[in-house]
């Protein structure tokens, strides 16, 4: 098909949630690079916003969805299923948790650990306990509970009235959350790094105290890993930079490099509560998610993924810093690994999107002035080098306009 009958029709039938889109329809990629119906090349430093963390493609994946497919792509959780015992045995023994639960998405996996949050303490008989505390600026999904979750007015305003029982606090103020707490909280939610709203990290310190506080006050701590988690951050999971465990975590983007699938972690004590008709889902961790997820688990072993998104973060920390003093619109660079966000010093952040799309770069923004990038865990220095070449000439030619 060509692009603008592509457009025409989603103008047409599709919801309009999206407006005016990026005009452009991938058909196919390979690693890093896709191509567009009219044969253009990009190159990926998106990744399906941290989903496709195999880049495109990749042939472990394809593999193992194909061999899926041909057996069986789907049977009910009626019945026991290889790939999802599998998939959990792999991300228990790899952290901290001592069960998993697998949905569809992020926000299922959030509405999995707020349910869970609520539960434990139900069957504790401390009903009382029923309070989220959250950050402002956060995002955990767009379901009722999790935009409720989320602690941004823009995602709440039209969809009143909201879940009770969700608080927030400002990011890295730990007096703020110590004042929230009352007899009615039962988990402090948070995402190591924000990613929707900018790539903002939560401090060491800030979660040293979380953690204490926690403990002090008998509250579960629940990761929000959906962005940060399998390998994207130099660790396979963020929380392992602060040398904490939290009680419950959530995942879903890259778990299975793109096949929908969320999961929801949890220490055992908390998943105990979980008992036979309290949760379930038709689709969550089907076979073919889990066999898809069981590809990437092992390519991030076998690839040395892990490390990789620590050196390339490194490298790319490197030569953005370099970038810096050439260039007035750069205000500094936030993240870790391969969660990188520019701070422009100018709301040039959509012009300089786009511009880097006219070079076939593609990356994301936050608001007016946060470039986001978020590229497949196996990108190459080479890669890298071209980006940067790529953002050097886009700023060179927006700072003479200014
Ligand atoms: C993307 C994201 C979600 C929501 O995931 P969906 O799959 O879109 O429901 C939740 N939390 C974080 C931190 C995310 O980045």
């Amino acid at each position: 098909m060509k692009l603008n009958e592509i457009i025409e029709n989603d103008k047409k039938y599709y919801m309009n949630t999206f407006g005016n889109r990026i005009p452009v329809c991938f058909t196919h990629g390979k690693g890093l690079r896709l191509w567009d119906t009219e044969d253009r090349e990009y190159s990926d430093m998106l990744g399906g916003i941290a989903v496709n963390l195999l880049g495109h493609a990749h042939p472990a994946l394809v593999q193992a969805i194909r061999e899926q497919a041909e057996k069986l792509i789907h049977c009910s959780s009626l019945y026991y299923i290889e790939s999802q015992s599998l998939l959990a045995k792999a991300l228990v023994e790899n952290s901290c948790a001592d069960r998993v639960f697998f949905g569809n998405s992020g926000a299922e996996a959030n509405e999995g650990a707020i349910k869970l949050a609520r539960i434990y303490f139900k069957k504790k008989n401390m009903p009382q306990k029923y309070e989220v505390i959250t950050l402002q600026n956060s995002f955990h999904g767009r379901t009722m509970a999790t935009l409720t979750a989320t602690g941004q007015e823009k995602f709440h305003k039209y969809f009143t009235p909201l879940v009770p029982g969700f608080k927030y606090v400002p990011l890295n103020d730990f007096a703020a959350l110590a004042d929230a707490v009352s007899e009615n909280t039962c988990a402090i939610m948070l995402e190591p790094i924000q990613g929707e709203s900018g790539v903002n990290p939560v401090s060491s310190e800030y979660v040293q105290n979380v953690v204490r506080l926690c403990r002090e006050k008998e509250l579960l701590l629940i990761f929000d890993e959906i962005q940060t988690g399998m390998g994207r951050t130099g660790k396979l999971f963020a929380y392992e930079h602060y040398g904490i465990e939290p009680d419950i975590f959530t995942l879903a983007k890259g778990l299975a490099g793109g096949v929908p699938i969320g999961a929801l972690c949890a220490k055992e004590q908390v998943a105990a509560a979980f008992e036979p008709g309290d949760h379930g889902s038709t689709f969550g961790g089907n076979p073919l998610a889990c066999s898809a997820g069981l590809a990437v688990m092992n390519a991030i072993e076998k690839d040395g993924l892990i490390e990789n998104a620590e050196l390339m973060g490194k490298y790319m920390k490197e030569k953005l810093d370099e970038l810096k003093p050439k260039h007035s619109l750069i205000n500094g660079t936030r993240g870790m690994g391969l969660m990188v966000g520019i701070q422009l010093s100018a709301d040039k952040a959509i012009a300089i999107k786009n511009a880097l799309f006219e070079k076939g770069m593609l990356v994301g923004s936050v608001g007016a002035s946060v470039i986001r990038v978020l590229p497949p865990l196996i990108i190459k220095e080479a890669e890298i080098d071209s980006f940067i070449a790529a953002l050097d000439e886009v700023l060179t030619g927006m700072e003479k306009e200014i």
